[in-house]
């Protein structure tokens, strides 16, 4: 029984092989060890580069085959045991454990898990919607988690109404232009967010005008914001990076004084909260994310929060081809087609009935990090706000002096331990379409030493203590 996709074929040697052999089946897998394999194809022994340099001295000869410097008596299992049986077996020392079938011929390998940045986290609930869903028939647009996830949301932000979309991008799009955006205006933008927030702009015509972040929020720096108005502003479009909110106070302040919209780009923050309210309900509107990856997820999906009527009408008129509510098939205007299916709202319905315990889980994990690489020198926390109100969607650490490794070099270190990482977001003026000779000093900062860690609801202590441990040993 296999269990991995792992290929042992390529790590396999003969117990005649030249060290070369061995040197060389080693590298082919990041798991740094050969395994040894007798004519009839049993397992007769593994083989690390620790193996050979350790024989290599006390024999003082290269000349050694295989046979000479393998481990004869490696710790293996039984290929049908179960995991918590091999979760068990596995320690600081043994690490890989080769598993065999009934011959004792190796058919995988059980080794720690590659740990990735997120993950959905999905039961029982998502896939009785889903079935459900398949069972009816409404599988398009139309149905009843469309309805009840779109009630159900606006309730959670404290908003009015709420219109879901195909994705987060697309909610976005359908907020800026159902607020009349067209070419010749402009829209500030943080200079540290994911592309979306300002292709969003660019699709209605009107130009993305890009403002510094602050060090000490990372996010849209008020004052930045007011040296970027000018006559053709329309909007400010504020990001709640990585769950923490903005400075909407200030925002929503220099907006009233100046006659602007505010999007909120809250893709990455369901459920945060600034001052007692929660984000989706403060600006004009706010645009939400369900990809796989964020607080929620309906694999793609997006939602767009407003309290005011009008524009809501507006949202659902466009989002379904310009259709006239009163006329079907007559458009008055040009429309998109950004519908939510059923199928998404039904995860989504799912979804949403689990977002407190998520973030909870989130906020855990970020509390182990923080105790287990407090005092490591260089290295930092994003901030959480004034009264802790992030709502942690990825834990992101600032990698800098007197660490010793660049954040790149770090990011490479996890990977070789099996973790995945991500760098911060480049600022956007770093991207073509966006390229200027502005500088956004904030913006470069964060962005060429931050580094984003697991920060999956599944993700169990024993793994964010591996993953600390790279980071503490690492040099
Ligand atoms: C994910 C994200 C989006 C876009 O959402 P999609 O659903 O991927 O289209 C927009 N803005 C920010 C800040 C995001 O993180």
């Amino acid at each position: 029984m296999k269990r991995t996709t792992r290929d042992i074929t390529k790590i396999c040697v003969r117990p005649d092989d030249e060290l070369l052999a061995a040197f060389s089946a080693i590298g082919r897998d990041v798991l740094g060890m050969a395994l040894v394999l007798a004519d009839d194809g049993t397992l007769i022994g593994v083989v690390t580069d620790g193996d050979i340099r350790r024989k290599v001295i006390e024999r003082k000869t290269l000349d050694l085959k295989v046979r000479d410097v393998m481990n004869a008596s490696p710790t293996t299992m039984k290929a049908t045991s179960k995991d918590d049986e091999l979760i068990r077996k596995r320690s600081h020392k043994i690490k890989h454990i080769p598993l065999l079938d009934e011959a004792g011929k190796p058919v995988d390998i059980f080794t720690e898990r590659f740990i990735p940045v997120a993950e959905p986290s999905l039961g029982d609930e998502e896939m009785m919607n889903v079935f459900e869903c398949v069972a009816s028939g409404w599988i398009s647009s139309g149905g009843q988690f469309v309805r009840d996830f779109e009630e159900l949301f606006a309730k959670y932000c404290g908003s009015k109404f709420a219109i879901s979309t195909s994705n987060g991008t697309t909610a976005l799009h359908l907020a800026l232009a159902a607020l009349g955006l067209t070419s010749g205006d402009e829209a500030i933008v943080p200079a540290l967010t994911f592309i979306a927030t300002a292709n969003a702009v660019t699709y209605t015509g009107a130009r993305a005008v890009l403002a510094d972040v602050s060090r000490e929020t990372w996010n849209i720096d008020p004052a930045e914001i007011e040296r970027k108005i000018t006559r053709r502003t329309k909007a400010i479009i504020p990001v709640h990076l990585y769950g923490l909110p903005a400075d909407m106070d200030r925002v929503m302040e220099i907006a009233r004084r100046n006659s602007l919209f505010v999007v909120e780009d809250a893709a990455e923050a369901h459920g945060a909260s600034v001052s007692g309210r929660k984000v989706g309900s403060i600006g004009d509107a706010a645009c939400f994310s369900f990809y796989g990856n964020k607080i929620i997820t309906t694999g793609e999906g997006g939602m767009v929060t407003t309290d005011n009527e009008e524009l809501a009408r507006k949202m659902r008129i466009l989002r379904d081809h310009g259709m006239n509510p009163e006329r079907r098939y007559f458009h008055d205007v040009v429309g998109f087609n950004y519908r939510m299916t059923n199928i998404q709202a039904a995860l989504g319905v799912a979804q949403l009935r689990k977002i407190d315990s998520l973030i909870a889980k989130k906020q855990r994990i970020l509390k182990r990090y923080e105790s287990n690489l407090s005092g490591v020198a260089g290295i930092s926390f994003m901030p959480r706000g004034k009264s802790k109100e992030s709502v942690c969607w990825l834990v992101t650490i600032l990698v800098d002096a007197p660490y010793r490794l660049s954040r790149d070099q770090l990011a490479e270190k996890l990977r070789e331990g099996e973790v995945d990482s991500r760098p911060v977001f480049l600022p956007v003026s770093e991207m073509p379409p966006y390229a200027s000779d502005e500088k956004f000093p904030n913006a470069d900062f964060v962005s060429a030493r931050g580094l984003t860690l697991p920060t999956s609801p599944n993700l169990s202590d024993a793994e964010v203590e591996r993953i600390c441990a790279i980071i503490r040993t690492s040099t």
